[in-house]
């Protein structure tokens, strides 16, 4: 039993090696301390949470204690129940979530995963989640990219969490437009009849749909409506960052 620990330990050592645990924020090998700390230091110092202070719809950072929602929420009715980020969508995460998304760097998702869970494990629980639901990409996207970032994440979420994942029922079913070369009206109607669920296995669950970035709140909004006209009973959404 030793013996073989051994050996697990020296093939383990000699992995480090081969394919060191390289910063899922910068990409590089951090030097320290501990090479499994995750993050290099330079990044870690650099990291900008949402903190304490965040609207109660969408969890943007708010800078006034005083104020419960942010400028945007204020002014639009959103279709999900709420929102919560880990990160502000800056700096070294909003690189790092560009190669997550497009440059194939999926291994990612065990450290955003590991930060959702360890920042909002609490508020996940509370909600009496039933389910976990990526926001899911259209086919044609996903075979041109091999993969969805947002059920990457899902799968990573679901096993620390241990709540059930359903990468099936919620589709993407029509190819639209990238939202970031449009505006906040556009995204709304580019968005319209692009999701649809299938079958009767959300029926009056309250799910959690799990995307990588928010920004205008769009795409969550369409995903919500659609799951809400067939039957959900609460969406809330988590994301890794949001914009300011
Ligand atoms: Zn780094
Ligand atoms: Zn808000």
């Amino acid at each position: 039993m030793e013996q073989k620990n051994k050996i697990r330990k020296a093939a383990k050592k000699a992995a480090d090696i081969l394919y060191p645990v390289r910063c899922p924020l910068c990409g590089q090998i951090p030097w320290g301390k501990d090479p499994h700390g995750r993050t290099c230091d330079r990044c870690a110092a650099g990291l900008v949470y949402t903190g304490e202070n965040y609207c109660m719809k969408c969890g943007r950072p708010i800078s006034s204690e005083r104020e419960e929602y942010c400028r945007d929420c204020l002014r639009r009715r959103h279709s999900f129940d709420r929102c919560r980020a880990v990160f502000s969508y800056q700096g070294a995460v909003r690189i790092s979530l560009y190669r997550f998304k497009y440059a194939n760097k999926r291994e990612y998702a065990s450290y955003y995963s590991e930060e959702i869970w360890r920042y909002l494990g609490e508020w996940i629980t509370g909600l009496g989640v039933d389910v976990i639901l990526p926001v899911p990409i259209h086919p044609k996207r996903r075979r041109q990219r091999g993969y969805n970032q947002a059920e990457v994440l899902a799968r990573a979420l679901s096993s620390l969490s241990g709540l059930p994942a359903d990468m099936k029922s919620l589709a993407r079913v029509r190819n639209t437009v990238p939202q970031k070369q449009l505006t906040a009206a556009e995204r709304a109607s580019n968005l319209k009849g692009a999701f649809r669920v299938s079958g009767k296995n959300l029926k009056g669950m309250r799910v959690l749909l799990v995307d990588d970035i928010y920004t205008t709140g769009a795409t969550a909004d369409a995903a919500a409506k659609t799951l809400k006209e067939s039957g959900v009973k609460a969406v809330y959404v988590v994301c890794v960052a949001i914009g300011g």
